[in-house]
């Protein structure tokens, strides 16, 4: 059976490269390609470029009413493919239908909807110097470039095209290439809803691709996805024609549950921290610091629903709970995880080994994993694994536990349970991140901003002040007096 082979998207239709190079994509389910995709070759990149300049010109041109108006129009055609989106999602990264049919589509869709009404209430400022004054205008940076990662695909490239496209910029937009249909999707949509052609180009290809727009010179600014030590190159790269950058990189986030936290909310927050998109999430609780009081009833109750709860299987089957993972590589890579746990001592509670459900049996599924005894110092604890993998470590008093909680490079979330509303605040206050949860843990609106302190990130992404990140001030001053000149 021959598989579709999907070319890149540019100035609004697709465009067929040069070098005839292309690349497989395989569902983690079933380890079968499902599809080929042209790489972005010179002569598709040149495009691009050329593209994005025409684009800008006409979108940056429109007035943020105009603008708005196209964006609403793509979140309305988003939501109404919800599904046909939701199934590319499910089939493109392992994660579970009753994930993707809820949460990647709405939540793209809503962040390009708040961007879309919040275009036309950004405004400069005006103010008055003497008897001349100075105004300023807010204004869109050019061309900009997007870089996603693999695990929300879709919502990544909505995430970046929202806030870009509504303050006028246009966005060349390079997803991972494991997971590159969900853009090109959003690239019809957006030519349908009315967004000029050049305005969101879609560039396919692996890290190579990334390379070139963060090396371009046509490009003002990057906005990456991905690992801390990807991102690292990234800002390294873009420093060579001083782009602006936002990180929304890797994290090893603390939850600390308290003694007298309800313990159930605890276990489920712990669980959709670890086990939601079969813990293929940055901001994902990894680390759980228990209350030695309540220690053993919580690791009771959360190796019992681990056990009874979680459904791995093929992933369109609604009652399906945990996914592949995204490849054999990175199945690996967990596994191996996994056996350094054990090997460094910790207590396997339950699962550590791959999963082969009678529904996926060539999936790349690993069991949820949660070990307990952890120390601090175990590798297990220490680097982000980006897989089903929880460590419980256990802990008697708030100042140790916060200073444990914040002894990593990463900061990119937190969360506390506990019923001690002064406690709540007074913790979360001083735990190092940059997305933190009060008796909750994982949401994550479009009105609220989400990045990384330390190495998780640079900038934010949603929130008003991501609008700023996709624009630049310009300050005009007005001479309403005669110029006093010495000369
Ligand atoms: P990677 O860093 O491996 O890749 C991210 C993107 O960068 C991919 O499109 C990749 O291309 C591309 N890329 C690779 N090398 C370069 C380079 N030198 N220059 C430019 N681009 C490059 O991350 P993953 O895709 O493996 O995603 C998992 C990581 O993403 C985890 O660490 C996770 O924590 C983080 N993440 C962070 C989020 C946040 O909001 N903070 C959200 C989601 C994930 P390709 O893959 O095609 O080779």
């Amino acid at each position: 059976m021959t598989t579709p082979v999907y070319q890149n998207f540019i100035n609004g239709h697709f465009l067929k490269n040069q070098s005839g190079e292309t690349f497989a994509v395989k569902n983690p389910a079933t380890d079968e390609v499902i599809y080929h995709v042209e790489v972005a070759d010179a002569f598709v990149q040149n495009a691009a470029i050329e593209s994005a300049k025409q684009g800008f010109a006409m979108w940056s041109a429109m007035t943020p009413i105009e603008r708005s108006r196209i964006l609403l129009k793509a979140v309305e055609l988003l939501r109404a493919r919800n599904d046909e989106l939701a199934k590319i999602e499910v089939l493109d990264t392992g994660k579970p239908w009753q994930e993707a049919e809820c949460v990647d589509v709405q939540t793209g869709a809503d962040v390009i909807e708040y961007f879309a009404g919040l275009a036309p209430a950004q405004v400069g400022q005006q103010q008055m110097v003497g008897e001349d004054f100075y105004y300023t205008r807010k204004e869109p940076l050019g061309i900009c470039a997007g870089i996603g990662a693999w695990n929300y695909p879709l919502q990544i490239a909505c995430w970046k095209s929202g806030p870009a496209l509504a303050a006028g910029n246009a966005l060349i937009f390079k997803p991972s290439e494991e997971t590159p249909l969900g853009a090109i999707k959003l690239a019809e949509i957006f030519t349908e809803a009315g967004v000029p052609a050049g305005v969101f180009n879609v560039v396919q290809g692996a890290a190579e691709v990334g390379q070139w727009l963060t090396q371009s010179d046509d490009i003002e600014k990057v906005s990456f996805t991905g690992e801390v030590g990807t991102g690292k190159k990234v800002v390294a790269s873009a420093a060579g024609s001083l782009k602006d950058v936002t990180m929304e990189l890797g994290g090893k986030s603390p939850l600390l549950v308290f003694d007298d936290a309800d313990i159930s909310q605890a276990v489920s927050a712990a669980m959709l921290g670890n086990f939601y998109t079969q813990g293929e999430i940055c901001t994902n609780c990894t680390r759980i610091y228990v209350h030695k009081n309540v220690y053993q009833q919580f690791i009771d109750e959360l190796k019992t629903r681990t056990e009874q709860n979680i459904i791995a299987g093929d992933p369109m089957n609604p009652e399906v709970n945990l996914g592949a993972l995204i490849s054999k590589n990175h199945h690996d890579l967990v596994m191996g995880y996994i056996d350094k746990g054990i090997s460094e001592g910790a207590t396997l509670l339950t699962g550590g080994k791959a999963l082969k459900p009678d529904s996926a049996p060539n999936g790349y599924f690993v069991a949820p994993t949660v070990f307990t005894d952890c120390t601090d110092d175990m590798t297990i604890v220490k680097e982000e694994i980006f897989g089903p993998v929880m460590s419980v470590l256990v802990f008697d008093d708030e100042d140790d536990a916060i200073r444990r909680a914040n002894d990593t490079h990463l900061g990119l979330a937190a969360g506390v349970f506990t019923k001690d509303i002064k406690r709540a605040h007074r913790v979360i206050h001083q735990l190092q991140a940059g997305i933190c949860w009060i008796n909750s843990y994982g949401n994550s609106p479009a009105e609220m901003p989400v990045g990384g302190y330390k190495q998780s990130g640079i900038g934010r992404e949603n929130g008003i002040e991501t609008l700023d990140h996709y624009t630049q001030t310009k300050s005009i001053y007005v001479g309403m007096t005669d110029i006093e000149s010495p000369f």
